[in-house]
C-alpha cells in the first residue's frame, strides 16, 4: 500500500524523503509554496537531483504536491483570480521539474457568484495552465465538502471542468474521504464506498483518479463542513476507514493523511493507526 502524510519540503527534498520513511510512510504530500501564498520555492538542480536519488534509494513511491489554499481559481476578484491562474501555471511546471507525480488543487469558491460562474473561471485557469503542457506531472482537482461557496462537492462539477479542458490527459481528480463524507457520500460501509467509486467511474472515469486524501471527519454525513479528524476518531470511525481502504480500487491509489496533528512527527502514530485498522481483519 502507498501510504503517507502531508509533510514539508522546507528543509529540502532529500530531508523530506528521510522524514517520510522515518514516519513509516512511502509517499508524502507538501505545499508547492507557502500555504498563504508567497513566492515559489527556489530549488537548484543539485537539490532536485539529490532528492530524487534519495527517493530511489528509500523507495518513496509517489510525490504529491498541493497548491496553497489561498489559490482561488473561481475568485470573482480580478487580482485574486490572476494570482491563482499564474500560480497554477507556474507551479505545475515547477512540480514537473522536481519530479512530482501529481499536484492537487482545490477547485475554488465562487464567493456568491454561483456554481456556473465558478466553474467557468476554474476551467479558464485550468485550460491556461495546460496550454502547451507536456510534462508527466498530473494536475488533480480535489473533491470538496461544499463548505461556504466551494465548487467541486459533486463529481459533476469536476466533470464539467474536465470537459471544458477537452479531457487533457494530464488532468484528473483527487478524492478526499472527509470532504466526500461531508458532501453526502456515506463511506462507513463497503457498499457505500463501492457506490462512491462506481459514481466516480461513471462520471469521471477511474483512470483519472490519481490520489486519496484519507481523513476522518469531525462533522456528520452531509454536513458540508470541512473539518478533518484523526484517523478512527471521527464520524467515519475505524469501520469507515477500513471500508475505504479495503476497496480494491482505492487500494491502488497513493493515500495521504491530512489529519489534525499538533506536530508533523505525530503522523507516525496516524500511519500506524491506519495499518492497525487494516490488520484487524487481515
Ligand atoms: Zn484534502
Ligand atoms: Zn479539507
Amino acid at each position: 500500500m502507498i501510504l503517507g502524510a502531508h509533510l514539508t519540503i522546507t528543509a529540502g527534498l532529500a530531508a523530506a524523503m528521510d522524514l517520510c520513511v522515518e514516519l513509516g510512510g512511502n509517499t508524502f504530500q507538501f505545499f508547492t509554496r507557502n500555504p498563504r501564498g508567497g513566492k515559489q520555492r527556489d530549488m537548484t538542480d543539485g537539490e532536485i537531483q539529490e532528492g530524487n536519488e534519495r527517493r530511489a534509494a528509500l523507495g518513496v513511491q509517489a510525490l504529491v504536491g498541493h497548491f496553497p489554499y489561498t489559490v482561488n481559481l473561481a475568485s470573482p476578484k480580478p487580482d485574486a483570480y490572476r494570482f491563482a491562474r499564474d500560480v497554477l501555471y507556474q507551479d505545475l511546471r515547477w512540480g514537473d521539474r522536481i519530479g512530482a507525480d501529481v499536484l492537487v488543487v482545490h477547485p475554488g469558491s465562487h464567493v456568491g457568484e454561483g456554481v456556473d460562474a465558478g466553474i467557468e473561471r476554474i476551467a479558464g485557469a485550468v485550460r491556461h495552465a495546460l496550454d502547451g503542457y507536456a510534462g508527466r506531472t498530473r494536475l488533480l482537482l480535489e473533491t470538496m465538502s461544499g463548505q461556504g461557496s466551494e465548487v467541486g462537492y459533486e463529481p459533476g462539477h469536476l466533470r464539467r471542468i474536465l470537459e471544458a479542458a477537452d479531457w487533457h490527459p494530464a488532468l484528473g481528480v483527487c478524492l478526499d474521504s472527509c470532504h466526500l463524507f461531508a458532501a453526502g457520500f456515506d463511506l462507513r460501509t463497503p457498499e457505500g464506498v463501492a457506490g462512491m467509486v462506481e459514481t466516480f467511474d461513471r462520471v469521471i472515469g477511474l483512470d483519472r483518479i490519481g490520489c486519496l486524501h484519507l481523513n476522518d471527519s469531525k462533522t456528520p454525513l452531509g454536513s458540508h463542513r470541512d473539518r478533518h479528524e484523526l484517523i478512527g476518531r471521527g464520524h467515519l470511525g475505524r469501520a469507515g476507514i477500513r471500508a475505504i481502504l479495503e476497496n480494491p480500487f482505492i487500494r491502488t491509489l497513493p493515500v495521504v493523511l491530512e489529519t489534525p496533528v499538533d506536530d508533523i512527527r505525530e503522523y507516525a502514530d496516524e500511519i500506524r493507526a491506519v495499518r492497525e485498522i487494516l490488520a484487524e481483519r487481515d
